[in-house]
């Protein structure tokens, strides 16, 4: 490998692409004249932290690294974060042309591969609420801890339409039609500020690009067999809005469409995407999505240059980034990859390190350190828990709970990490006291007072009739991408279920509240039930279910997504004709 590019030399000043007065477009055709193939290449290519060093880095002249959940190898406290993200920094910058890395992560719902984040509700809770100034909000806070750990781009907002309940990803969708998602662009104004550079500001990433919920059957990574007038209808607005929002990175989909990667999709990448839509950010691969266009495991040079050519500037290559960088060096001078189109993704790249202020303030920025998990930011995550409530039964007015003497049951009651989801700390998350948070419980304990009894059961044991209500909490644990696909039945699993039965002739009213990603199948247990409501995956502030059950605060969310009555139905959405359990857009109030 041939690493040279012109050096910046000390008797001629700083070199015009260091000096912050020019305009990000001159420093960018500055620096760009500056660059070897080599440099250029290296800006191209995104490796994994686990699998890579800070002297490659330098070597390598890497334009970015990232951590997929779960992959910290350190400590995973905030500090370390910022510790490690300067680390990564100090490498980059020790290259000739001195250009700084960005470091990427999925912080899809709060900062949330960091112990000690708030974990805000998943994407479906926050299109229940309706409320897009929230979700700026969010976007915002989330901003915030990110910068006090130095992390400066976030593979965030997924903006997909979730067609089918049966998809592991539907949590990740702010719901079925495509106004939700559209509505909820304001989250890339949180994100990455007024703009770009401000402060902390970070880059937002509109993804996956573009139909990944709408593929056959619900699978992740499937395919999406419409027209390309249903295609534009339903799946496109959510990222015209992101684009019009100035959204900096766009990722593209592990799905297909009509058979073809989206990941080689060139006339939806450069022609839609960049051309019609005016997108001016890059647009980066998904983690190893250039490995699967030829359906052969390991990616070749033939499907590096399919995907440089569709129009992806940067590559999510975690580990065999070596091989990627060779395949594409031959790729250009043998001639099959211009040297314009090498150009035009670095420009688009380095205008984004430019615009974040990154050649200005390339180290993590300590001040924001504070906001990890702040007061303030848990007290906005409980009121976005309280309105993504959807209160779906409520027979007799059970709720709001009243009364001092209560029976909680259901794993789901008393546990962060099942109230979070996935992309908790680790990628698929788990059960357990993962991260500080108040559960659910914990929030009823609060909301009862002090005067009252709440007891605890995990699986329902015990119940005896002098309360008032019994109140379970139950639904899924658990999951990220295809783990959570569901081909089978749509229900309640056998423990879940186990625990209600030991509820069924209780003599006080039964509250159901269910923690899931999406519907269940539950309507043959429903007439059982004197109230449900769907708190779906609150994340660490998930007392705010309490504010509803007790009436601090009134029920606002509404459906996100259909509510089918059976799997059978799937997929089903708003007005398709069939008749679901509780249709879209449903939810009762308490007046
Ligand atoms: C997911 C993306 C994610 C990426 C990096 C992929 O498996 O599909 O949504 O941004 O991993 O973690």
């Amino acid at each position: 490998l041939v690493v040279c590019g012109a050096p910046v030399r000390a008797d001629a000043g700083p070199a015009p692409y260091l000096d912050a007065r020019l305009s990000v477009a001159d420093r960018v055709s500055d620096l760009l004249g500056r660059m070897s193939l080599a440099d250029k290449l290296g800006q191209m290519t995104q490796p994994e932290r686990r699998y890579i060093t800070p002297d490659e880095v330098t070597r390598y002249r890497i334009g970015s690294v990232l951590s997929s959940g779960g992959s910290a190898p350190s400590p995973n406290t905030a500090k370390s974060w910022a510790d490690m993200y300067d680390g990564w920094q100090r490498a980059a910058l020790a290259a000739p042309l001195r250009v700084p890395m960005m470091y990427g992560v999925d912080a899809v719902h709060g900062h949330n591969t960091v112990v000690g984040a708030t974990i805000f509700p998943h994407n479906i809770g926050l299109g229940a609420s309706r409320d897009p100034e929230l979700v700026r909000r969010i976007g915002a806070a989330t901003a915030e801890e990110m910068a006090g750990t130095g992390v400066d781009w976030d593979f965030a907002p997924c903006v997909c339409v979730a067609r089918n309940d049966r998809w592991g990803r539907t949590y990740e969708s702010f719901g079925e039609v495509p106004e939700l998602p559209t509505m909820m662009t304001t989250v890339v104004d949180g994100l990455q500020g007024e703009e770009l550079g401000g402060p902390a500001s970070v880059l937002a990433t509109a993804k996956h690009f573009v139909g990944d919920g709408g593929t056959a059957g619900g699978g992740d990574r499937g395919d999406t067999r419409i027209s390309e007038e249903e295609l534009r209808a339903v799946h496109l607005p959510p990222f015209q809005a992101a684009v019009k929002r100035g959204v900096g990175s766009v990722m593209v989909s592990y799905s297909s469409w009509n058979g073809l990667k989206m990941h080689e999709n060139r006339y939806l990448i450069s022609d839609v995407l960049k051309r019609e839509l005016g997108f001016g950010g890059f647009v980066v691969s998904d983690y190893n999505g250039i490995d699967q266009i030829d359906g052969e495991s390991g990616f070749s040079r033939g499907e590096v240059v399919a995907a440089v050519n569709a129009g992806i500037d940067m590559v999510m290559v975690p580990t065999e980034w070596r091989r990627f960088i060779t395949y594409l060096g031959d790729a250009v001078r043998g001639g099959d990859v211009s040297m314009s189109r090498i150009d035009d993704a670095n420009r688009r790249i380095l205008t984004k390190k430019f615009e974040l202020g990154l050649f200005e303030r390339p180290m993590a920025d300590r001040s924001y350190l504070k906001t990890v998990g702040s007061a303030a930011h848990r007290e906005l995550a409980r009121k976005a828990v309280a309105e993504s409530q959807v209160v779906l039964k409520n027979e007799d007015d059970v709720l709001p709970l009243d009364g001092d003497k209560f029976f909680v049951a259901g794993r789901s009651a008393n546990d962060v990490g099942m109230q979070s989801g996935g992309w908790t700390i680790t990628w698929q998350g788990e059960p357990g006291p993962i991260t500080p948070g108040t559960t659910i419980l914990d929030g009823i304990r609060k909301a009862a007072g002090s005067g009252a009894t709440v007891s605890y059961s995990r699986d329902g044991v015990g119940l005896d009739d002098s309360y008032d209500a019994a109140i379970v909490v139950v639904g899924e644990k658990p999951y990220a991408e295809y783990h959570g696909d569901r081909t089978g039945d749509l229900g309640l699993d056998a423990g879940d279920l186990a625990t209600i039965d030991r509820l069924r002739d209780a003599d006080v009213p039964v509250v159901v509240v269910l923690v899931s990603g999406r519907p269940l199948d539950i309507a043959k247990q429903l007439p059982q039930w004197d109230a449900l409501v769907e708190a779906w995956l609150p994340g660490t502030e998930g007392g705010g279910v309490a504010d509803v059950l007790f009436g601090e605060a009134e029920p606002k969310g509404r459906l996100p997504v259909t509510w089918m009555r059976d799997g059978g139905q799937e997929p089903i959405n708003k007005g398709d004709g069939k008749t679901p359990l509780f249709p879209f857009g449903y939810g009762l109030t308490f007046e």
